[in-house]
């Protein structure tokens, strides 16, 4: 999940499982987004971040999010919650919903053969260079890169050609694909109205607009640090506050 407080901080451990530190630790019922939830303990992984992190739980000590206050003013605080899909979760947005369609549907028989004959290893590149680009959420979470090449003019996004420079990958140049696990994401208007101006920002949005020239080389992949979606935060995440239907699991 991406924080909200923090620009670049990203919660990584998102497991329905309690946190050791919760563990056998007297907790308090609180209510968070219209929520009740019960209030783990400080996680002091983030005090470095000078935030106080509380992961929060339902009634089966199921962890279902947390809450993230200014360490300095508590009483400034955003609370993120686990959805049931991996994008949801980690743009902090309800509205990511499974498209109904895998990758595999969406191939042609001779692509889906092609793919086959080199177990289906080079599926993310032969989406590239045909300009669509696969974005997982792990891609969202790094800054990846791509590998052009000079020579043969074909890009990866791994080394696959000693003459290959290397660049940042710039989402702009490609139409987007969300995946997880072969099922494609996409993000759904819940109402008419609701949220539809969301969709066109959307191709812009993942990740930031890359500040270097297309195919500027870079010395190496991590020269800044990961910098979320999140750059245009009011169009992927809404804060929890100002969404209509924060919570689905809350609805009684
Ligand atoms: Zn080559």
């Amino acid at each position: 999940m991406f924080s909200s407080l923090r620009k670049g901080l990203i919660y990584q451990d998102v497991s329905p499982n309690i946190i050791d530190h919760d563990v056998d630790v007297d907790v308090d019922q609180w209510s968070y987004d219209g929520r009740d939830v019960y209030k783990g303990v400080l996680d002091p992984r983030y005090i470095k971040d000078k935030l106080n992190v509380y992961w929060l739980y339902d009634d089966d000590s199921i962890r279902v999010g947390l809450a993230e206050h200014e360490a300095e003013s508590p009483e400034i605080f955003k609370t993120l919650w686990f959805y049931d899909n991996p994008f949801a979760t980690l743009l902090q947005n309800p509205l990511w919903k499974p498209s109904g369609q895998t990758i595999w549907s969406l191939l042609s028989n001779e692509a889906y053969q092609d793919c086959l004959e080199d177990d289906f290893r080079t599926l993310e590149d032969r989406a590239l260079n045909s300009g669509t680009l696969l974005v997982t959420p792990k891609m969202l979470m790094e800054k990846p890169v791509v590998f052009e090449c000079q020579t043969c003019g074909k890009k990866s996004l791994t080394k696959s050609c000693q003459s290959a420079f290397v660049s940042e990958l710039d989402f702009s140049k490609y139409s987007l694909l969300f995946l997880d696990d072969s099922v494609i994401y996409e993000i759904t208007t819940s109402q008419p109205g609701d949220a539809s101006d969301q969709e066109p920002e959307l191709e812009q949005a993942p990740p930031p607009a890359d500040p270097h020239q297309p195919g500027h080389p870079v010395d190496h992949r991590h020269q800044r640090p990961v910098t979320p979606p999140a750059d245009h935060p009011q169009q992927l995440a809404s804060p929890p506050s100002e969404r209509p239907q924060s919570s689905p699991s809350a609805t009684p």
